[in-house]
């Protein structure tokens, strides 16, 4: 049986792997030239809770599910996650009453350990909150993820359990033809049995190109401010929510820096490319930060950057099933929590009614790419003394060795930001000011490019025109 996922955002790299745990032929198809690189690198990062989300939904069904199952798939695919906890703020009695529904909310969702904190309380767990607000809905159970890691990581642990990947493939269109589905692509035709539609805001056009209506998508852009490491907060910090979504947020990132964002800013379907940063978007941001953390400093800024949600009008994500085609539409907020949970069931269910036979051979773990900052002397020492690439240091600002980089490169790294999102080269202080030409080097080494050939992330996206000398 052959099996195709399109897309390979945190959902469909997370299906692909799970149908690798049945004795089928998995192929994911993704039109970017690397996987993780849609919706999912570009958001908070959180693991909510599950308490925000209106019960009987699919996003209240998957969440707290979701975030269960993050502890057991960090250890096997071997990916960071911080059980840092959050704080949705209550600044008057308006919005104590709004956090006492939350928390009323969650438990129906079956979230555990929530509890409401006195201001003192809250302080207690965050000091650099603002003195003005006078309650708080905690949850220790919220967490921090880079999520284009778990995509990489599941697409990684799936190729080793024997499924293909087409980068930078495009399907075009999906159509049924004799009891297979025929997907046209920019890379040629492909026959299967078996199609799910895991394509993030493209996700509404391609069922529709297979005749299956779904509630068409707009994205939803979310701006953000990235500030460089510091202890500025330990928590996630929500104000209370509003119709607008959960807010803008103060978050502890799971690589120690803070991220501030997003807005939530409507856009039309024609604008899903739209990820352009705007100074009202931004100023929005800095202003609602501050109001949470009065001591915000814009002095630590190092990036900017937007992403775009998914949104449809009913405000949940949309699992169709068509005979052997599955659309799962609107990914939104907390699609990354929801993925783990999601991706199970969507799998599991198909697989009880195709028959699928498990794959016995199946191998659930993977390894990370060895992190030198983050080993004690003895593991750094012995690992040098293996491979002394290991000792050269290429990105100062995140301590990256040119050992991690080469064997991002090794993993199906061929652009700067395939480097970057492998192993954080370029995403500290300086944003690679130092390190670019020294790993462009590395690749044109280890890949053989011409210098001129190297981009960035997007064909056309090159960083020099040529050689002076
Ligand atoms: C601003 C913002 C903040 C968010 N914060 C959180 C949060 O804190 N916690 C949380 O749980 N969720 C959050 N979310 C939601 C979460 O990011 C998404 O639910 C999740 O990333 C969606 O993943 P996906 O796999 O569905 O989509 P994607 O990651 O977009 O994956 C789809 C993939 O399909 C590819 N593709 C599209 N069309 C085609 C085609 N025709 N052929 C081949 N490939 C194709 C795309 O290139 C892409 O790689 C946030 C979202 C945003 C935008």
């Amino acid at each position: 049986m052959k099996i195709a996922v399109i897309g390979t955002g945190i959902v469909g790299s997370l299906i692909a792997r799970e149908f690798t745990k049945y004795k089928v032929e998995v192929e994911m198809f993704e039109k970017l030239p690397d996987v993780g690189w849609g919706v999912t690198k570009a958001n908070s990062g959180i693991l909510h809770a599950g308490y925000d989300d209106e019960p009987h939904t699919l996003r209240a069904k998957y969440c707290a599910r979701g975030n269960e199952m993050y502890t057991t798939l960090s250890k096997e695919l071997d990916f960071k996650i911080k059980r840092v906890g959050s704080l949705v703020v209550a600044f008057n009695d308006k919005e104590v009453k709004t956090i006492e529904e939350l928390l009323e909310r969650g438990r129906k969702n079956g979230v555990k350990d929530l509890k409401i904190l006195s201001k003192i309380e809250a302080l207690e767990v965050e000091p650099n909150l603002s003195r003005e607000i006078i309650a708080a809905l905690y949850s220790p159970n919220a967490g921090v993820i880079a999520p284009w890691e778990v995509a990489q990581a599941a697409v990684e642990n799936a190729l080793d359990n024997g499924a293909k990947l087409h980068l930078s493939t495009e399907v075009e269109s999906i159509l049924e033809e004799n009891g297979k589905y025929r997907l046209n692509t920019s890379n040629g035709i492909f026959s299967f049995d078996v199609v799910v539609n895991a394509a993030g805001l493209w996700a509404d056009e391609l069922a529709e190109s297979a005749g299956v209506k779904v509630t068409p998508l707009h994205p939803r852009r979310g701006q953000y401010i990235l500030l460089d490491r510091s202890d500025l907060v330990k928590t996630v910090l929500f104000p209370t929510p509003s119709k607008a979504g959960k807010g803008t947020l103060v978050i502890p990132t799971v690589h120690d820096t803070t991220l501030l964002g997003p807005t939530s800013e409507d856009l039309t379907p024609s604008e899903k490319n739209s990820t352009e940063t705007t100074v009202e978007g931004l100023s929005e941001v800095i202003k609602k930060a501050q109001k949470l953390v009065p001591m915000v400093n814009l002095s630590k800024a190092i990036r900017t950057f937007a992403g775009l949600r998914p949104e449809n009008d009913i405000k949940d994500f949309v699992i169709k099933r068509e005979k052997n085609m599955i659309h799962i539409v609107a990914t939104r907020s907390p699609g990354l929590t929801a993925a783990p949970a999601l991706a199970k069931d969507v799998v599991e269910d198909l697989a009880e009614k195709l028959n699928l036979r498990t794959n016995g051979e199946f191998r659930p773990k993977r390894k990370a790419i060895p992190r030198i900052a983050d080993m004690n002397e003895r593991d750094k020492e012995k690992l040098i003394n293996q491979d002394p690439s290991y000792g050269r240091i290429v990105c100062r600002c995140n301590k990256v060795t040119e050992g991690e980089i080469v064997e991002a490169i090794r993993r199906g790294a061929r652009t700067l930001d395939g480097i970057k999102f492998r192993t954080t080269a370029m995403f500290g202080r300086c944003q690679g000011s130092f390190c670019t030409v020294k790993i462009m080097n590395i690749m044109r080494r280890e890949l053989g490019n011409d210098f001129e050939d190297i981009v960035k992330n997007l064909p056309k996206s090159n960083i020099v025109d040529g050689v002076v000398r």
